[in-house]
């Protein structure tokens, strides 16, 4: 069994409400990161998400590489999209746990970088409990040396299936493949075994896309990809916020 975090980033979508159903039927809780323009959209699919025992959280405003903006540029996003979640959580009735955030592109600002993890940190931003990560599995991962610490989250495996476009060449199979190579073949467990025993710590952070895109390059590609981590020998843990 590896015991991971499921993030969910880009949401919401037309698609949510359906990933959100077969989550709940898998018993597993993830983490969806909120690209909040789109609640404007989708806001009754935000929604429906928190009053069905999701977290959500802050993924900016309108999901810019934050090296590309000023310091005040880049706080406006994070402030603007704060906004939007404070009120779908006061919609839904549900009290927000803990603030996360997560960086679009894993993007963290370039030469802002340190005035906007300073910014995170007074801002009361943490991260889920790592314990159990190691900083060599977030280097897999693709994030940077000693780029674990700090005020925003960040992932191990990447399913990269944003990539699963017209004429990429790039398929839901090739991110299979990925999980494959980082994971190794199959188990064999049983694939609707969702989530792994209360307690337990999670020593992988796992980041997947609520696309509609990817939905109509391969229907139900959400379903898939889980679980084909799930015969893997991936559990999935309730997130918490480190200590
Ligand atoms: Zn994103």
């Amino acid at each position: 069994m590896i015991p991971a975090y499921l993030t969910i980033d880009d949401i919401p979508s037309k698609l949510t409400p359906s990933i959100v159903d077969f989550l709940n039927k898998k018993k597993i809780e993830p983490v969806m990161f909120c690209w909040c323009e789109r609640v404007q959209y989708f806001r009754e699919n935000a929604i429906y998400a928190l009053k069905h025992g999701i977290l959500i959280q802050n993924h900016s405003l309108t999901h810019p590489h934050f090296s590309e903006l000023t310091l005040e540029q880049a706080i406006e996003e994070i402030e603007k999209a704060e906004e939007i979640l404070e009120a779908l959580y006061k919609d839904a009735g549900v009290k927000r746990p803990y603030k996360l955030f997560r960086f679009p592109f894993g993007d963290k600002g370039g030469k802002n970088e340190a005035a906007l993890q300073e910014y995170l940190k007074e801002h009361g931003f943490t991260q889920l409990d790592h314990s159990n990560i190691l900083p060599a599995e977030y280097e897999k991962g693709g994030v940077q040396k000693n780029q674990g610490d700090g005020y925003d989250t960040k992932w191990t495996f990447d399913y990269a299936e944003w990539q699963v476009r017209p004429n990429t060449g790039f398929t839901v199979e090739d991110s299979i493949s990925k999980a494959n190579v980082r994971f190794g073949s199959p188990y064999g467990d049983a694939p609707d075994c969702g989530a792994a025993p209360e307690g337990t710590k999670a020593e992988q952070l796992i980041l997947i896309h609520d696309h509609e895109e990817t939905e109509a390059m391969y229907k139900g590609y959400f379903e898939t990809l889980i679980n084909a981590l799930l015969m893997r020998g991936i559990r999935f843990v309730k997130p918490v916020a480190r200590k």
